[in-house]
Formats: C-alpha cells, sequence, structure tokens
C-alpha cells in the first residue's frame, strides 16, 4: 500500500491489503482497532434452491471483507468504506429508514441485532473488501456479516454465529428490501477451510464436504451485472410461490418445491401454467443434483460432479431464465478447456461469474485458455483465479 501525506491519504486499490487496515483507521479515528472478518462465498451446486427450502453446496471464499471496530463512548456508529471511499453515521437510537446505499446493509444489521435482544455501543468502524462487489460472490453478506460480529464484539456481546446468520438475512430482507435466502449469510458464519458445505435450507443441518486436493475450483468473472438482477429475482420468488400454491392442493404436505419431486412434479405438470412449470422443473431438479452432486464429490467422481455442473447451468438458463450471453460463453470458453470437469454460472444470474471445477494440474493454464477467448468476443476483460475455500467469521488473522 502507498499512503499520501497525512490528511490527503490517497489509497492504491491495488496494492491495498487488509492488513493495512489497522493503520489506515488509525489515521482516520485515531484509535487501535479491532479487526474482524467475514469472507464471500462461491455456490458450486444448488442455485436459486435455498429460498425453496431447499440444499446448496456453497464455500467460503478466501477473498473476505474485513471490518476494523473501535468503541465509542457514545451511541453514534461512524462508518468508512475504503473500497467506496464513502461514510455515513448515525445514532443507535435513531438509525435511518433505508436511502438505497450501502449505509442500508450497515443500519439494518444494528437494527435487527437490536431487534433481536442485543444491546449495541457506539462505534468507529472502518470496512475494506477484497471482493468484487455485485458479482454474485455475495459482498453484501461479507459485509453484513463482518460487520455483525464486529459490532457484537465490542458490545461486549456473546456471537452466536447462526443467529447472526439469521440476524444478517433479515436485514437484507426487511432492511435492504432483497429478498435472498439463508445461503449467503450462512456459509459467511460457518465456512470451513478446504472444504464446502452440503447445507439444507429447512433445518439448517449441514455437512462438511471436503474439495479433493486433485481438483480446484476456478471463478471466472464476466465483469457484466445486468441491472434486471434484483427485479427478475423477486419475480422468480413469486413464480416458485405460484408454483407452490398449485401443487399443494393436489399434493399432500407439501409446503415449498422442496417437498417435490421430480417424476412427482412430471404427474402433476398439468396443473401448472407453462412459465409456472418450468421455474419449478428447475428447482426440483436443481435439488436432486446438489444431492448427487455431494455423493459424487464424496466418491471422487470428478466427471460426474462435472456434468451434474452442466446440467445446472442449462436448467438455470432454459428453465428458470436467469443466465445471460456472457455467462453462457464463459461456461462454454471453461468446459473445452482441458482438464475442465464441468462449469455452470453461480449466484443470482444475469452476469457475476461461472464457477468450474478444473483438475488440479490443469489450473493454472486455465485463465490463459479462457480469457483471451473472452475478452475477444465481449471486449470485456475478466477476472478468472483459482478459489480456496477459508474459514467463515472471526478475528482476522494476518
Ligand atoms: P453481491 O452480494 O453479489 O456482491 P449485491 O448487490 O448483493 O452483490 O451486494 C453488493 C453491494 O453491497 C454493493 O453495491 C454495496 O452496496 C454493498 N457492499 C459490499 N461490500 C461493500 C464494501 N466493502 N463497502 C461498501 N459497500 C459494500
Ligand atoms: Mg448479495
Amino acid at each position: 500500500m502507498k499512503l499520501g501525506n497525512q490528511g490527503t491519504d490517497r489509497i492504491d486499490m491495488q496494492t491495498l491489503d487488509a492488513k493495512d487496515l489497522p493503520l489506515l483507521f488509525q489515521r482516520r479515528f485515531g484509535a487501535e482497532p479491532l479487526v474482524f472478518r467475514a469472507p464471500g462465498r462461491v455456490n458450486l451446486i444448488g442455485e436459486h434452491t435455498d429460498y425453496n427450502d431447499g440444499f446448496v453446496l456453497p464455500a467460503a471464499l478466501d477473498l473476505s471483507t474485513y471490518a476494523a471496530i473501535a468503541r465509542r463512548s457514545d451511541g453514534v456508529i461512524r462508518i468508512h468504506s475504503v473500497n467506496l471511499n464513502s461514510d455515513f453515521s448515525f445514532d443507535l437510537d435513531q438509525p435511518q429508514s433505508r436511502v438505497g446505499a450501502w449505509s442500508d446493509y450497515i443500519c439494518g444489521v444494528a437494527v435487527e441485532l437490536e431487534k433481536s435482544g442485543y444491546r449495541l455501543l457506539g462505534a468507529d468502524i472502518m470496512v475494506f473488501s477484497t471482493l468484487p462487489m455485485g458479482s454474485g460472490l455475495s459482498a453484501s453478506a461479507a459485509l453484513e456479516v463482518a460487520v455483525g460480529y464486529a459490532l457484537l464484539n465490542v458490545s461486549g456481546e456473546e456471537i452466536d454465529l447462526l443467529d447472526l446468520a439469521k440476524i444478517c438475512q433479515r436485514a437484507e430482507n426487511n432492511f435492504v428490501g432483497m429478498r435472498c435466502g439463508i445461503m449467503d449469510q450462512f456459509i459467511s458464519c460457518h465456512g470451513v477451510e478446504g472444504a464446502a458445505l452440503l447445507l439444507d435450507c429447512r433445518s439448517l443441518e449441514h455437512r462438511t464436504v471436503r474439495i479433493d486436493p486433485s481438483v480446484r475450483i476456478v471463478i471466472c468473472n464476466t465483469m457484466v451485472h445486468h441491472q434486471l438482477a434484483s427485479s427478475e429475482y423477486t419475480q422468480r420468488r413469486r413464480e416458485c410461490e405460484e408454483a407452490v400454491a398449485l401443487l399443494s392442493s393436489s399434493i399432500e404436505g407439501v409446503t415449498a418445491l422442496r417437498d417435490v419431486g421430480v417424476e412427482q412434479l412430471e404427474e402433476h405438470a398439468a396443473r401448472l401454467p407453462a412459465t409456472i412449470l418450468k421455474r419449478a422443473r428447475h428447482v426440483v431438479t436443481e435439488n436432486a443434483r446438489a444431492l448427487a452432486a455431494v455423493a459424487a464429490l464424496e466418491a471422487r467422481d470428478f466427471a460426474e460432479f462435472g456434468q451434474l455442473m452442466n446440467a445446472s447451468h442449462e436448467s438455470l438458463r432454459n428453465d428458470y431464465n436467469v443466465s445471460c450471453a456472457e455467462l453462457d460463453l464463459m461456461a462454454e470458453l471453461a468446459r473445452a478447456v482441458p482438464g475442465v470437469y464441468g462449469a455452470r454460472m453461480t449466484g443470482g444470474g444475469f452476469g457475476g461469474c461461472v464457477v468450474a471445477l478444473v483438475e488440479a494440474s490443469a489450473a493454472a493454464h486455465f485463465a490463459d485458455a479462457v480469457g483471451p477467448a473472452y475478452e475477444k468476443a465481449t471486449n470485456l476483460s475478466p477476472m478468472i483465479f483459482t478459489c480456496f475455500p477459508g474459514p467463515g467469521a472471526g478475528p482476522a488473522i494476518f
């Protein structure tokens, strides 16, 4: 990191490292901070299933959001984002309502923590993230969890990671206005180094699924983020609810698409309008694929896992209609590289990232094979990197 003279700090974001955060904090707020970290995530399979009470297989990333924090003696929260070079403050007794900016995530977490009975103290906070924002790697959940963790810590409150995940989801649902499921906040809290988690989004039971050292998870950021993402997300949720309403009248015990089997859906297909049937078919088959994928990974059957990833992408594209030209192209280019088992869009869709499962020995050449071809076709310079699953939220260790 390079810093200019005091008061005129010019931060070179390219060389900025999370371990520079205490120094930056000291300069801005004049105190010694504690630093906490919460990771972003990549979902290997099980897309758009979390809000249908289904199964997901995310891994926490080494890319993370860091929150440096020091207590204040009043009830004020002052916060600065290094990434956005933006700051704001609010009184814990009078938090502002939604303004449609990054401050919503922070106010939302503070409000929901207090609603849940935690008593927060005022604090100065500085956040810095190594995650790209709005790329489907869940910089939003990482921000919520990092700040929530930091606030609880300096307020002397006990930290229950499951409670924190649920509170951060409520902050995003109620305060930001994004009806996301529990996956992102859950994995940011509960990530395990070197592993993905199979999570049952209904019971929240979860199981660690180790990533074999002979394979690599490679993430390809298309560098596009279409505006459609949040309105279409809400629309998909409504369509799933409609499918449940129609199916529950003829199949006993259906309260979510999680309760519907692949064959059962085919039997009752005539009850659903064409679009609703397609949406339901994606969710129902994706739940089955997620479970099959875990069995394949545990059996070291990477070819099968890759086929399931490819099928997931096709289903998201054709039935759920949440892919886009750039994601399709990236997935196609990735699959053509020798040593790639499979590739699919990951995250909500309409841009963001593709995830590929790659033979370890092929990972080093992967970016050279995919990057230039993608750039030539789109004029966009993609960000391609190997991800090593890291641990969930906690104190930052530098
Ligand atoms: P994703 O979660 O996939 O990255 P979202 O649109 O859900 O995409 O969340 C991105 C938003 O989260 C940003 O637009 C910004 O408002 C907020 N955000 C995430 N990280 C930071 C950060 N380090 N500083 C400020 N705001 C952030
Ligand atoms: Mg998000």
